[in-house]
């Protein structure tokens, strides 16, 4: 029987191909409102103060801190009311010995007021005056210039993801437009004689094609272009084809299935005809996926996913979507939604290798999260598809206990 040489553990396949991914794919600039998800090709310098002026973080009167000083609701601190800074105008209001002028929560103060109080420490006495129920210090209830963010800061480093609240922040300082990293291609191979499209009939030993699929949703999911290039038959021929277009065409190559070590499984040695330096890794110690082939050709990462649809997802979480990330020039990949939770059942597993388990999420009695798992034949879709996340159980461990608390990584 044919063996797998040089069966790596994840991490040791992935720190294998690092050093491949070390090259950028370009530069887009982007509108900043679209940048959701992208990969920032550089330091982003904050152009401005924010905020640009002192704000009132309350509704209620801009004041001298020191005209208040030691009033309590005892004995109020009298203040003439002098107007009001309407918001999103100009202070003209300006405040003299025991004045205050109404204020808005985000508005500007009165010229020479350092402070609010709140209305509700406040007291009306008449449309002229008001009395002050409690001191305010200096700068209380004010946001100051530059608090926020101050000219000259750099507020996302090159290589970061932008997400919602960096959209927020980056338009607040008037910055439209973002250079990030192109959204790396990854170009997609599905091999298999039995396989067919999802719209054409299903002769007898024949299945739809699931993972061209699954594989374009997960890599959109990771921020690059999914590119469906073919469905071909186990034709070495055929496939080498195929991956000579990929390869011009792409900054990633995966292929489904094949990537075994029977004489049907073409992948690696359709890789090994590509370039040097062909196949690097073939095997690695998890399960569902072993049977995963990494290589490199033309300067550019190749994989070759088992054809079990479950297995193609597992790999390409742990290998293709960090390796999207960093040929968008991110080193810290966000890491992937997790939650904790108590397992429902034992999860036998053999130590030296990483077993993935798809899990159920429910809610005990008392409110505790419970991951009940969904065992199943591995090569199932629906083990997945009915279920909330995955667990692993780690290399050094032969099973995980009911009971046991573990990381449930989320889809
Ligand atoms: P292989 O990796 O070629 O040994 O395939 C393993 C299993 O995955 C076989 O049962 C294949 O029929 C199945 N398979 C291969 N490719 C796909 C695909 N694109 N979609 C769904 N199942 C597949
Ligand atoms: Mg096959």
């Amino acid at each position: 029987m044919p063996e797998f040489f040089n069966v790596l553990a994840p991490d040791a396949a992935f720190d294998a191909l690092k050093p491949m991914l070390a090259m950028s794919v370009g530069v887009d600039v982007v509108a900043t409102a679209d940048a959701l998800g992208r990969v920032t090709a550089e330091d982003i310098v904050s152009p401005e103060d924010l905020p640009a002026f002192a704000r009132s973080t309350m509704d209620g009167y801009s004041v001298r801190s020191r005209d208040t000083f030691g009033a309590s609701e005892g004995l109020p601190a009298y203040l003439d009311l002098v107007g009001e800074v309407p918001m999103g105008e100009a202070a003209h209001a300006r405040l003299g010995i025991g004045q205050a002028a109404k204020a808005y929560t985000g508005g500007m103060l009165a010229q020479d007021a350092d402070a609010v109080v709140q209305v509700e420490r406040t007291q009306m006495l008449d449309d002229t005056a008001i009395e002050a129920l409690r001191a305010v210090a200096p700068g209380e209830n004010v946001v100051q210039v530059g608090e926020d963010v101050r000219k000259g800061d750099i507020i996302l480093l090159k290589g970061s993801v932008i997400r919602p609240q960096d959209i927020g922040g980056i338009l607040a300082l008037g910055i439209t437009g973002v250079a990030v990293s192109r959204k790396p291609r990854v170009g997609i191979i599905s091999t298999g004689d039995e396989l067919v499209p999802p719209g054409a009939a299903v002769g007898a030993g024949r299945i739809r094609d699931i993972n061209t699929y699954t594989i374009s949703a997960l890599t959109a999911e990771a921020g690059g272009i999914a590119m469906p290039l073919a469905l071909v038959a186990d034709e070495f021929e055929a496939q080498r084809n195929a991956a000579l277009k990929g390869l011009a065409a792409c900054d990633i190559l995966v292929f489904s299935a094949g990537s075994s070590v029977s004489s049907r499984d073409l992948t690696a040695d359709v890789i090994n005809s590509l370039g040097e330096p062909g196949v690097i890794v073939h095997g690695i110690s998890i399960k569902p996926g072993k049977p995963t082939v990494i290589g490199l050709a033309d300067d550019k990462p190749i994989f070759g996913l088992p054809g079990n649809p479950v297995s193609a997802m597992v790999v390409f979480d742990l290998l293709v979507r960090p390796a999207i990330y960093y040929l968008a020039g991110c080193k810290r990949i966000p890491a992937p939604p997790t939650t904790r939770a108590a397992l429902r059942r034992d999860i036998p597993s053999v130590a030296g290798r990483e077993d993935f388990i798809p899990v159920r999420l429910r809610q005990s009695d008392d409110g505790a999260s419970v991951a009940e798992p969904v065992f199943g034949k591995s090569n199932l879709i629906y083990t997945l598809v009915r279920s909330d996340g995955i667990v692993k159980v780690p290399m050094d461990r032969s099973g995980l206990y009911a009971g046991e608390l573990v990381d449930v990584r989320l889809y």
